[in-house]
């Protein structure tokens, strides 16, 4: 029987990976597995889709069902924090219990929603988005013909804006920067999705950033926009990003730079501490830079390797980015890191439901996105993974089946 004990702290989607890999690799040591949150590990992107919309039960966020956790005989501590890394013992401190030994620690801690430093900003109405009680709170807050005012137009917001444009409120969303997802995707899916929004009647502000919100004598919230403007709304949802929940690792003198800082072996600065998921910045060989990527692919494949890493198994954690988001009956997708800096080449009409943008470096593909075209993604994914030097001119061809090239 081995004795070796492996913690892992942050019961969330990476952490639930991490802790089921080493199962299924084989150890049969302990695992503890510390999270925070009331719930077993679970997957967020239905919280700002189906299940705020009320159309899916909060179950389908489980990563496993019950019993097939329970099976795992894991050492599983809901409702407890870990507080600090005490390298020198090998001991994880908590906010509950003795200390804990650990051989290996895997940090797998997430993130939290950037809060917004104005005025009003925890006013009751005002919501952020990451956890199955923030989803069950907003979710509760769309009313049909009410207003919904959301601070930032990157992925959650404007998911939230598709959600609740469907349950039938007015939604207006402010975004401080010129365009759309504007650290993602490159200007024109950023113009595609401001004509998305727009056709659907969402009212879209860019450029402002909100800094006062207020409660009116009306009951109603009060947003004093950037420019001087304001707008009245009977809900706020603050989405402007992520936090990195790196404190842990940083005050244990891990290297960390807005994220725990880890090799291509999820190996931090400490060898025997590891991290995974969004908490985690390593360097990407697809973007050239070192990132965090936050996304379930990210988190499910970083986790797993994590674990494999943890039991001394060669891993080199770079896959291929992938991410999507649904927003009203568009699913985008993009694969790979598309920069300013490539060369575009589209495939069908941008002003269709759907169609290709593919990303050219030195004539190889080397990222493509589009709404609604996940057959046609899957030939761009093998031709970003095999790097294929394609023709422009045959990629942009709607004759030329993707599959040929
Ligand atoms: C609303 C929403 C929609 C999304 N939609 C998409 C999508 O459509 N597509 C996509 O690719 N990605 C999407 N994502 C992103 C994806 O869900 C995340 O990248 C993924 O959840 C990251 O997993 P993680 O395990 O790293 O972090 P988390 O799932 O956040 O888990 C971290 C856990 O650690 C806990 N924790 C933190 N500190 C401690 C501590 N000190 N002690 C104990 N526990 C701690 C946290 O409370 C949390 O439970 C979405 C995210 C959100 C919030």
């Amino acid at each position: 029987m081995n004795t070796e004990t492996i913690v892992i702290v942050g019961a969330g989607q990476a952490g639930g990976w991490a802790a089921q890999t080493l199962r299924s690799e084989g150890f049969n040591g302990n695992i503890v597995l510390i999270g925070d949150e009331p719930h077993r590990p679970y997957e967020r992107p239905p919280l700002s889709k189906a299940v705020l919309s009320g159309d899916a039960h909060v179950d389908v966020t489980s990563l496993l069902k019950p019993e097939a956790f329970d099976l795992l005989n894991i050492d599983w501590r809901p409702n407890v924090s870990a507080t600090t890394i005490d390298r020198s013992a090998k001991q994880l401190h908590l906010t509950q219990g003795a200390p804990v030994h650990y051989d290996k620690l895997i940090l797998c801690s997430g993130g939290r929603a950037r809060r917004l430093n104005i005025p009003g900003a925890d006013l009751p109405g005002v919501f952020t988005l990451r956890s199955i009680e923030d989803s069950m709170a907003l979710g509760a807050a769309l009313t049909p013909g009410k207003r919904l005012l959301i601070v930032g137009g990157g992925w959650i917001g404007l998911e939230v804006a598709a959600t609740a444009r469907k349950k039938g409120m007015e939604v207006m969303v402010v975004e401080a920067m010129g365009r759309l997802c504007e650290r993602t995707v490159p200007p024109a899916i950023s113009d595609y999705l401001l004509r998305l929004h727009s056709a659907q009647g969402v009212e879209v502000v860019l450029g402002a950033g909100v800094n006062q919100l207020a409660r009116n004598p009306q009951g109603a919230l009060t947003a004093t926009l950037g420019d001087g403007r304001e707008r009245t709304c009977d809900a706020v949802l603050i989405s402007v990003g992520l936090v990195a929940n790196d404190e842990l690792a940083r005050e244990a003198g891990l290297a960390c730079d807005g994220g725990v800082l880890v090799d291509a072996q999820c190996r931090s600065s400490d060898p025997d501490i590891l991290a995974a998921g969004d908490v985690a910045a390593w360097h990407c060989e697809w973007a050239g830079r070192r990132m965090r990527l936050e996304s379930w692919q990210n988190a499910q494949e970083q986790g797993i390797a994590a674990a494999r890493a943890a039991l001394g198994i060669e891993v080199n954690h770079q896959p291929l980015p992938w991410f999507w988001s649904d927003q009203y009956d568009v699913n985008l997708q993009i694969f790979g890191m598309p920069a300013l800096s490539h060369q575009t080449v589209m495939r069908g009409d941008q002003g269709s439901r759907s169609f290709v943008m593919f990303f050219l470096d030195d004539d190889k593909v080397v990222a493509a996105l589009g709404p609604n075209a996940a057959k046609d993604l899957r030939f761009a994914r093998r031709l970003i993974e095999r790097r294929t030097r394609v023709d422009p001119i045959q990629l942009a061809d709607m004759s030329m089946p993707l599959a040929k090239l």
